[in-house]
């Protein structure tokens, strides 16, 4: 069987193995190279909103959403299944993976209201956006200075984000910002909900290798309600700790599908390449490299699977080490099948006719985003007493 660790159930139950192929099947079937290009306007536009509409019909788009608000009820297993399945089928849902970080913070600290709002409208297939970094503030994210006051009544937010990715897609973004001084740069944060079309909110996009994905975000005298804070004031380093097993988690499963694209990509490529009379898989040099990628494949899926969960049988415990190790092996990985793949195709894995660079330069960024892998071997290392 060609790729037996991708279809194998590792430790899914029927009714999951069934959902994962589901949406396996779907992506085969809506997202062709022919029919992704169409969709993705020549792939610059990775979040096509008809596509998640219909997946959000389908019941998947609010997998891990509760069912009180239009979800279907499952947990962060489910939604890393379809994460990974939806990366490796290409399903032009560019958005969802950010947007379902925001569903984290709300399920944790949302009013009824927000959640009503909010987790009703991404079930639906909507998009929500969140933004901690900004130009001075990245690995070092308790540095920000984005500033909001309560004046009358009303939050009136101050500053400039940056990478805020699918912001231009999303109905609120979740801004992380400074209501008050602290004695440390950990202290004085605060959540508050901005409605994209908020007066005083500028969205201009960012050029990058991906196309139009993040944006920079200018607040000038931003007014939204006292009702727009999420969770509690002055609580907003506390309230991002709490969703880092869940962030780390949903990066890593993303990557890992692309890994796992970029890998059946090259095996595909090498069982029908032929050169010195024979298939270019059937030299070891090449074998080997798929060996390699193939194992590195199965243990990524299994510590993402666990990390998901354990996160599912405990949602208020923090596993700073298992999580961080999820995302630093699924985004080396995504980077390395990506590399060898373009090596594997010689010189058609470099030209843009086939897809394999593209996989290469959507996966040269999950090591950035999302905390740096260097930052996650500093959590790692910190886990280990050093
Ligand atoms: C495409 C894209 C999408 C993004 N989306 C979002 C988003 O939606 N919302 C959001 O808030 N942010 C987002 N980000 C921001 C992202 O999380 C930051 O880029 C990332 O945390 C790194 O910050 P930086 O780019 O400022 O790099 P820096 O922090 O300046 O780091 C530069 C280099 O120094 C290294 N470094 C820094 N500190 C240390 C240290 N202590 N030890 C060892 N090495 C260190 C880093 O690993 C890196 O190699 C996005 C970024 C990109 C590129």
């Amino acid at each position: 069987m060609a790729t037996v660790h991708s279809d194998s159930h590792l430790g899914l139950s029927e009714e999951q193995q069934d959902f994962a192929r589901a949406v396996r099947d779907f992506c085969a079937r809506e997202c062709g190279p022919e029919r992704l290009k169409e969709l993705t306007d020549g792939f610059e536009d990775l979040h096509h909103a008809a596509t998640a509409r219909r997946m959000a019909e389908l019941g998947w788009y609010g997998v891990a959403i509760d069912e009180a608000y239009g979800g279907s009820g499952g947990g962060l297993l489910e939604a890393c299944l379809f994460l990974e399945e939806t990366a490796r089928g290409e399903a032009p849902i560019g958005a969802y993976a950010v947007t379902l970080i925001v569903v984290g913070a709300l399920t944790r600290f949302g009013t009824e209201e927000q959640k009503r709002r909010l987790l009703g409208h991404v079930a639906e297939g909507g998009a929500l956006a969140i933004a901690m970094s900004e130009p001075e503030a990245g690995s070092d994210v308790g540095a920000l200075q984005t500033r909001a006051e309560l004046r009358d009544g009303e939050w009136v937010l101050d500053g400039t984000k940056t990478w805020c990715s699918y912001a231009h897609k999303a109905q609120e973004i979740l801004i992380v910002c400074r209501t008050d001084r602290g004695e440390s740069k950990h202290e004085g944060l605060s959540m508050i909900l901005v409605p994209r079309e908020a007066e005083g909110l500028t969205v201009t996009p960012i050029d990058t290798l991906g196309g139009k994905e993040t944006n920079e975000l200018h607040l000038a005298g931003c007014r939204v309600g006292a009702d727009a804070l999420l969770g509690e004031e002055g609580h907003g380093w506390t309230q991002l700790m709490a969703g880092l097993n869940y962030e780390r988690v949903i990066l890593a499963a993303s990557a890992l599908g692309l890994a796992q694209r970029a890998f059946d990509e090259a095996l595909a490529y090498s069982k029908e390449r032929r050169q010195f009379g024979r298939s270019i898989g059937s030299f070891q040099a090449t074998q080997h490299k798929f060996a390699d990628l193939a194992t590195d494949l199965v243990q990524a899926r299994l510590l993402v699977r666990a990390v998901a969960t354990m996160t599912d049988a405990d949602p208020e415990r923090m596993l700073p080490q298992e999580a961080s190790m999820a995302k630093l092996a699924c985004t080396e990985l995504a980077k390395r099948c990506a590399l060898e793949g373009m090596q594997i195709m010689g010189g058609y894995g470099y030209a843009t006719e086939y897809p394999m660079e593209r996989y290469l330069r959507s996966a040269v960024v999950t090591t950035i985003f999302g905390g740096t892998s260097e930052i996650q071997r500093n959590i790692i290392a910190k886990t280990l007493g050093l």
